[in-house]
């Protein structure tokens, strides 16, 4: 076992934290203050690679794998949090999941786009019901008349919706077959029939929208079905299981991004005579923030590894992603006691540290949906009378070949 990184991953590392600091860091003011969508430097960030690095070369992929993704996501969520959801719509949810069940003519016409940022992204599957129950909340249907399915109903909390060229949405095809009544559906979102309207959130720093979504007999061809009819759910959670990594790493850059601040400020900031890190109790506070970042980081990077070695996953990247969101909570909140006052000021980055890992802590199935998986699968709970919730999640580590590999449920 090597807990090393190679010097491939360290010089991707520094790849990523030189492109946060020219790109990001020094236009975060103008971005907050405008609320302008930053297309551009997702564009400089497609071109370097940064979202292309688990995509094949011939589709325009840096093949950099899941490591290393995991590597540059931790570093631009540092940087500036929010920019951590274009991992998810450009990288991830939107652009992987065509890759793995697109046909050949769908990867080549949305994919190599995506990974560059030339389209912007999003994964529609929420609904206002619940989205912890997807499928017993999906209200969205959509009927094949002819050559096209028409497509009515809603979606909330979309990531980009208002930005978006090009989605992956989920629709039911048959409102009786339960979860295997659900469909995927690559959508464009410049045909009639879609709006998309952000949600008002005047949380600090949080300059990325996420959107209600309407579908009002909004046509798409037959041949922008993903997968096949009923196959939406299994899909959806696939897609889930490969986000969470990105959802991981994106909060342990939270959890680095505190520490580094607050080891900083410790140093500078003198209370009563003395630098406010020679205090014991602030000594205790530094003390759990770093090795609960670096053990969440260790999870992180465990569930990338085993990723790379062309395994789902899904129980690691679970505990990854609920670990990691319980610590991002914690060492923000301990930031903040820090910081004192001054950690709600906007000279600091500490209050969008403490918003966007609280608000992580629902992406990618909330904290109550992983300790959930993670109990059933101590206890060795495998069937029987399980929440719709639970199979949900039962699903999420079939992939593409048909293979059933390792399963959280069991
Ligand atoms: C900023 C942001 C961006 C988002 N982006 C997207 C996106 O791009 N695409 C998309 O499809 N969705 C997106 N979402 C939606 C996100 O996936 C949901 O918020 C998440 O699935 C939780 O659903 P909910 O908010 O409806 O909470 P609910 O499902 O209403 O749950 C509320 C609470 O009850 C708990 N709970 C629910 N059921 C149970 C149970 N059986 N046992 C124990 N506890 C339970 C949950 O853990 C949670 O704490 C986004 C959300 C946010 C906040």
């Amino acid at each position: 076992m090597n807990f090393e990184l190679s010097s491939e991953n360290i010089q991707v590392k520094n790849m990523a934290r030189a492109i946060a600091e020219k790109e990001i860091l020094a236009n975060v003011k103008y971005f907050e203050q405008e609320r302008k969508f930053p297309k551009e430097i997702l564009q400089k960030m497609g071109a370097a690679g940064i979202f292309g690095a688990c995509f094949p070369e011939k589709y325009g992929g840096s093949e950099m794998g899941f490591l290393n993704l995991a590597i540059i996501a931790e570093e631009i969520s540092k940087a500036h949090p929010s920019f951590g959801y274009a991992f998810n719509m450009q990288a991830m949810t939107c652009p992987f999941t065509i890759l793995n069940w697109g046909t050949e003519e769908q990867i080549q016409k949305y994919v190599p786009d995506l990974i560059k940022a030339n389209l912007i992204g999003m994964f529609a599957l929420t609904e206002s019901g619940g989205g912890s129950d997807p499928a017993g909340s999906m209200k969205t249907y959509a009927r094949l008349e002819g050559d096209e399915y028409v497509i009515n109903g809603s979606k909330t909390w979309i990531t980009f919706a208002n930005e978006a060229d090009v989605g992956v949405l989920f629709a039911k095809t048959d409102l009786k077959a339960g979860h295997k009544g659900i469909s995927a559906f690559i959508v464009e979102t410049n045909r009639p029939g879609f709006t998309a309207k952000p949600i008002e959130i005047s949380s600090l720093g949080f300059m990325m929208r996420s959107c209600e979504v309407f579908l009002e007999d909004y046509r798409i061809p037959k041949e922008n079905l993903l997968g096949k009819e009923g196959e939406g759910f299994k899909i959806a959670m696939n897609a889930l299981d490969y986000g969470r990594l990105t959802v991981s790493s994106r909060l342990v850059g939270i959890a680095q991004g505190c520490v580094d601040e607050s080891i900083k400020y410790c140093n500078e900031r003198i209370v009563g005579g003395n630098p406010i890190g020679e205090y014991q109790m602030i000594k205790h506070l530094i003390a759990d923030m770093v090795v609960e970042t670096d053990a969440a980081r260790l999870q992180t990077y465990r569930s990338a590894y085993l990723k790379d070695k062309g395994e789902t996953a899904t129980r690691e990247s679970s505990y990854a992603k609920y670990f990691a969101s319980e610590v991002a909570a914690k060492v923000s909140r301990n930031a903040l006691e820090i910081f004192g006052g001054n950690g709600i000021s906007d000279e600091y980055p500490i209050m969008k540290y403490v918003n966007y890992a609280n608000m992580l802590h629902f992406g990618e199935g909330s904290a109550n949906i992983q300790r959930i998986l993670i109990a059933n699968d101590a206890l060795g709970i495998k069937n029987a009378n399980r929440h719709h919730i639970e199979r949900r999640f039962a699903l999420s580590s079939d992939i593409r070949d048909g293979k059933k590999a390792e399963s959280i449920n069991g």
